[in-house]
Parts: structure tokens; sequence; C-alpha cells
């Protein structure tokens, strides 16, 4: 798993001296949220939650006590706030193939949703528990562990198109326009706290107690990034979105007209809800987290059934990329890489011949990510030769090549592997990553410029900050270092490196008005996240 090169910003505003990118660290985890705003507010009775503000502040708000419904603009400002805030609580998975490959099936299952004007942002959660999320705005997060858990890709396809499906009949906004009154950026951090309720009980692997608000006897944890959700449950109150059952039946329904129009098996649905709620049967496991937000009834999954078998039967064999980021999360998602060595030697050699190449990539990972880089790329190195056009194989092989530090030999497999990808994202990024460790800036800047547009990533900021730290441009530099900040949840962070860019931007007319703009923006939502607004 890639962890880029994170750095504390305290260090850097001491000094105030060239960025040291190797030996510091970006501070995951350190979003300091205000939970005087939520504690001090009465709960509602309302699902449990308490998000009923004091009606006579003085507060720009969003939504409606009528219940009528937000902005087109509200709701993209809602969706980002809540994306941002996310970063703060979870880590969202930055790897570009994870990305890429989940933003592609998400989006061909959006497009044929009922409504194709709603913009959707799909992305993954490194969290072995078991969990899928719809946020607002469209913004629908899948935890690793569930896409672990799939024995299809139609089953994967099932939960997004289950989740699309609540997006698009609207039934978050349902549940919280009953709620009153509540300022944009409060909302969207608690709702990013609500639908991750797994971080209160501070376990991310699945072996511990399950804690929620329902469940009392669970302490959560002090950390801070746990956040709004253990505001709600310190109050005594129940922090967690439920949809109704009609929500959940019209999910079921819509969401499976979308997987059968999208080429996915409708029968994958009540395959993968049965096999979770058959999971919660034997002592000892805990109910997975998308049970509790989306609750699974056994005449819910017998109308599923029903319905599923309208459609008519046939195959639907799950496509090479699904399979290899199994892989890879399988990987990424044990602690111990031998564990991974040991699982991939488990299944060598079984199943078709496809499946036991998609286990030789993953035993390769494994390998490398064990100190047997050899080994590993070895394999790779097999593999690429047998599939020349499959981009997973050879960007694994030259990432490996240039972790373990043979940098001629990376670039060379680079230079191939650009030439035959040339659109391919994540080969850039990793490219762009060697260039930054030998130091070629101006060609790694050039190839990140191209890729700051439309959704970016913290790490594409950072990396973007430390193209220009090199190049000598420190006012970019903290530009940049202000939007990954920013986007990382980390407004206020973000806001000094703003300050700083601002400082050295001297009089680029243009820099400055940009700088400007941005450093307003993050001040507002800071004041509105701390309550002095
Ligand atoms: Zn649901």
């Amino acid at each position: 798993m890639f962890k880029p090169g994170k750095f504390l910003s305290v260090l850097l505003i001491a000094s105030q001296t060239t960025l040291a990118f190797s030996q510091t660290q970006r501070p995951h985890k350190q979003l300091d949220i205000d939970l005087k705003n939520v504690l001090e507010y009465p709960s509602s009775p309302y699902l449990g939650t308490n998000l009923d503000m004091p009606r006579s502040q003085e507060l720009p708000e969003i939504g409606d006590p009528s219940g009528t419904s937000f902005t087109p603009t509200q709701e993209k400002q809602l969706g980002e706030a809540f994306f941002r805030s996310l970063h703060g609580q979870v880590e969202v998975s930055e790897d570009a193939e994870v990305g890429e490959y989940i933003q592609t099936i998400g989006q061909k299952l959006a497009a044929n949703s009922d409504n194709p004007t709603q913009s959707f942002h799909f992305f993954v959660v490194e969290d072995n528990n078991i969990n899928a999320f719809a946020g607002p705005g469209g913004y629908i997060g899948v935890n690793s562990g569930l896409i672990l858990v799939t024995e299809a890709e139609s089953e994967l396809a099932s939960v997004l198109g289950h989740e699309i499906a609540h997006v698009t009949q609207r039934h978050l906004y349902q549940a919280f326009q009953a709620q009153g009154r509540i300022q944009l950026i409060s909302m969207a951090a608690m709702l990013a706290g609500m639908l991750i309720g797994s971080k209160l009980g501070g376990s991310s692997n699945g072996s511990q107690p399950y804690c929620t608000a329902r469940n009392q006897g669970c302490q959560p944890s002090a950390n801070a990034g746990q956040g709004l959700a253990m505001a709600a449950m310190g109050a005594g109150t129940q922090a967690m979105i439920n949809f109704t059952r009609d929500n959940e039946a019209e999910a079921d329904n819509v969401g499976m007209q979308i997987l059968s129009r999208s080429e996915f098996d409708p029968r994958s649905m009540p395959t993968f809800f049965e096999r979770m709620q058959q999971s919660t049967r034997f002592a000892g496991h805990q109910t997975p987290e998308f049970l509790l937000t989306h609750p699974v009834t056994v005449s819910r999954i017998s109308d599923s059934r029903d319905r599923s078998e309208k459609f008519p039967y046939r195959q639907f064999p799950d496509s090479l990329t699904y399979q290899l980021i199994r892989a890879k999360l399988r990987v990424q998602s044990l602690r111990n890489p031998k564990e991974a060595v040991g699982y991939f030697h488990g299944i060598y050699n079984q199943g078709t011949k496809q499946q036991q190449d998609v286990t030789r990539y993953g035993l390769a990972l494994a390998l490398v990510a064990n100190n047997r880089a050899e080994e590993g790329i070895k394999l790779l190195q097999e593999l690429t030769v047998e599939y020349p056009y499959q981009s997973h194989f050879i960007n694994a092989l030259a990432k490996s090549e240039m972790d373990r530090g043979s940098v001629a030999k990376a670039m060379e497999i680079y230079a191939t592997a650009r030439e035959r990808f040339p659109e391919n994202s994540a080969i850039r990024l990793n490219y762009a990553r060697a260039l930054l460790v030998v130091k070629k800036s101006e060609p790694a800047r050039r190839i990140l410029e191209e890729m700051v547009h439309g959704f970016v990533t913290p790490d594409i900021y950072e990396m973007l900050a430390q193209a220009y730290s090199g190049l000598g441009n420190e006012a970019e530099s903290h530009r940049y270092l202000g939007e990954a900040y920013y986007a990382d949840g980390q407004t206020n962070v973000g806001i000094l490196h703003m300050k700083l860019a601002r400082k050295y931007s001297g009089n680029n007319f243009y820099l400055n008005a940009v700088i400007d703009e941005r450093l307003h923006k993050f001040t507002e939502e800071e004041k509105e996240r701390k309550g002095e607004k």
C-alpha cells in the first residue's frame, strides 16, 4: 500500500525553509473537530440524533424545517464537505488503480440510474469492516472489507446499485430534512461520522466488538478523529442513519433495475445479502456494519430473490480488473505481508487459468511487500510478458523496481508502460512519484499539473507541492500544500499554508488572486465549523 510522503506543516512553518518532504509526514486523523457545536444541542427524538439547532441562532442555514430541499449548489457543497471531513476520520484509499476501478464500475451503474444528471463520486475506504454508504451529493464509499467478501463482481455491483438508488431516491435527505436546521459544514462532518459508525469502537479490523450508540457498553477511545458520531453517543443518542424499511425495499427494487440495465446479474443481490445475513448467525461474528444501516430481513431477501428470478438467467463473468483489484486489496488489508504470502500460496494453481494468474499477481505483491522483491519481480515479469496490455502488471513491476532502488530499470519500464498506456492515471502518478524521488521536479510537475483538473486526491496536491518545492517555487508549493490539507479535511492547516503562499507570491497578480479566493473560502468554512459565524 502506497503511503505518500507526508509532512508536518508545523516544522515547515517553524523553519520556513525548503520543505523536507521525505522525512516528515502529513498528519492524518488530526481533524480537530469542534464537538461543542454538537454536544450543546438537545437531542432530537427523530432517529435519536441531535441535529436540532436552536432556532434563535443567527447562522446561515441549509435544509428547510418545512422539509423542502437543498439547492443543487448546496448539495454539491455538502457532498464536497462531507468527503473532506471523511478524510479526517477514515483512510480513503489513494491507490489510483483501486480508485479508477471503483469509479469505472460505479459510473457504469450510475449511467443507468433514473437520474443521469445526478453527479456521483465513488471511492474505497481502507477498512476491513463490511460496509458501504451513500453520503450527500452522490458520494458513495465502499469499504475494502466489503469488496473482499464479494464472490462475484455482480455482488459488488448490487451493493453499489443499492447505494445509487438511495441517492437517486433521496432517502438521506428525507431523513435529514426532518431534523431541522443545521449549518452545512457541521452537517457534513456529522454525516461522515454517522455513516462510518465503525470507528466508534476504535476497531477497523473487525476483531473487536462492534460499538454503536445502541451498544452503550462499549467505550470509544478518545481519538479526535472519531468525531461527531461519538459526540452524539456522548449525548446518549443513536449515531446511525437508519433507512426505513420502505427505503430499503425501494433501494433494492431500483438498484436491481440499475443492475440489470448495466449488464450485471440481478440474482447477485439476494445472494450477497443472504451471505451477509448468514455470517451473523455464527457465534463470535459481529454484524457487518452494512446490515446496521441497511437492515436485511428474511422477507427482504425473499422479495429481492423473487424479483431477481424474473430476469432471464445467464452467465455474468467477472472482469479481470475486479479480480486483480481484490488481490491487491487482499495484500493491503492483511496487516502482515507474510500472511498475504501464505494466503496466496494456499490457493496457488487453483481455479481457471485466469484465476491462477490473478493469484500469481497477488503473490507477487505480497512477496514484494514482504521484502522478497526478487521473487515478486520474477512473477511480475512473467505476467507482463503474458499480458503485455494489462496495465496492472507492468505498473506493479515498475513500482517494485523503483521501491527496491533499481531506478534505471524502473525508468525503462515506465517508458514502455507510458507508451502502451498513455492515458493510464495510475501509471502517470507512479511515474511522477518516481521522478520526484530522483529529483526530476520539472517533468514531474508537468505530469501532475495535467492531473489536477477534475477530481483530485490530497496526494496529488501534495506531490505537486513537492515538485514546486524542488523547483524553488515556495509560493506554489505552499499553495498546493494548502489544497492538500484542505482536501484532507484539515482546513485549519490549509489556511496556514495559503497564508505562507501569499507571503511568498510577491507581485504575481494572477497567483495572488487565486490564493486570496481560496484563503477566503477556507477561512469562512473554518469559522463556520468552529461556530464563530
Ligand atoms: Zn440500504
